[in-house]
């Protein structure tokens, strides 16, 4: 973008905080006389240019400013895209409306060797929030970060409604295996009454042939980084399942057992924990678990 503008030398160039992998930049330019604006998104980018002065206020991308004479020049430096060429499978577990459809979601489905009903209701907070709104709001957070940074995210359901159901978990757990994703992440939350029962627990597939014996290496080294992510945005392992490091592994899911990529269950917290309850039916709170399951991933595909 050239942009003529009167009176104005500057140079400025804005290396920020955040990582090279941020969104790609848009940018919106305004001038008057004496005047330059930047603004940029998803990130906040300010840039105010006079003739001897020149503020700048941004987060989280590049932004770069220069001026010549009596021309000034402002281009958007588009952040590389790390994630490009990658594919994530995302499972925003059960579905809003599996407690009205029981002959459905009941029906026996393949589960890895046995088999399993098709899905379950799944949990909620004790005032009522549902785990699969829970795990569909934060999936969705999740799916916006990773595409922002270059992935390509499928979801396993596209809706979260009450007239809705499935998908059954023979097709949750073999949702990456047509597409060769790079990895499925499941989203769910527990419903422990335990007293002072809290915190995230990650499950990895188990060693097991035919079915996960392929996986189950590659799963372990997701669930060690999804937990580390999650650590790293304020999050506790688990301290009443899973030996209370926050890594468990299981051979009895379906979700886990039918896929030929790696793949991993996160139970981000339990949802009976009126402490934890706050923090899930928080929006804040929900793009904190994002954030923690988002560099988690990051740190799986380096
Ligand atoms: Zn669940």
């Amino acid at each position: 973008m050239i942009l003529r503008l009167a009176a104005v030398v500057l140079l400025v160039l804005v290396g920020l905080t955040a990582p090279a992998s941020a969104a790609p930049v848009l940018v919106e330019v305004r001038a008057q006389p004496s005047v330059v604006e930047v603004r940029a998104q998803p990130s906040v980018v300010e840039v105010r240019a006079q003739p001897s002065v020149v503020e700048v206020r941004a987060q989280s991308s590049v932004v770069e400013v220069r001026a010549q004479s009596s021309v000034v020049e402002v281009r958007a430096q588009r952040a590389s895209k790390p994630l490009g060429g990658r594919t994530i499978v995302l499972d925003p577990g059960h579905q809003l409306g599996n407690h009205n459809f029981p002959a459905q979601i009941n029906r026996p489905v393949p589960a890895g060797g046995f088999t399993k009903p098709c899905n379950t209701t799944g949990t909620a907070t004790d005032g009522g929030y549902p785990e699969a709104t829970f795990a569909w709001q934060v999936s969705r957070l999740v799916a916006r970060r990773l595409r922002a940074l270059g992935a390509t995210v499928v979801l396993t359901r596209h809706s979260n409604r009450q007239d809705r159901w499935g998908p059954c978990v023979d097709v949750r757990g073999r949702a990456g295996n047509a597409i060769d994703a790079d990895l499925k992440l499941s989203v769910h939350a527990d419903g422990s009454y335990a007293a002072g029962a809290r915190g995230f627990h990650v499950i990895a597939p188990a060693d097991r042939a035919p079915w996960t014996d392929d996986i189950f290496r590659s799963s372990s080294r997701l669930a060690r980084d999804v937990k580390a992510g999650l650590v790293s945005r304020g999050f506790s392992p688990a301290n009443y399942i899973a030996g209370g490091d926050g890594l468990d592994v299981r051979s009895d899911l379906g979700t886990l057992n039918l896929s030929d990529v790696p793949t991993v269950m996160a139970e981000l917290g339990n949802m009976r924990s009126a402490a934890e309850a706050r923090v899930m039916t928080s929006a804040a709170g929900r793009a904190r678990y994002a954030r923690g399951l988002v560099a988690g991933v990051r740190a799986f595909l380096g």
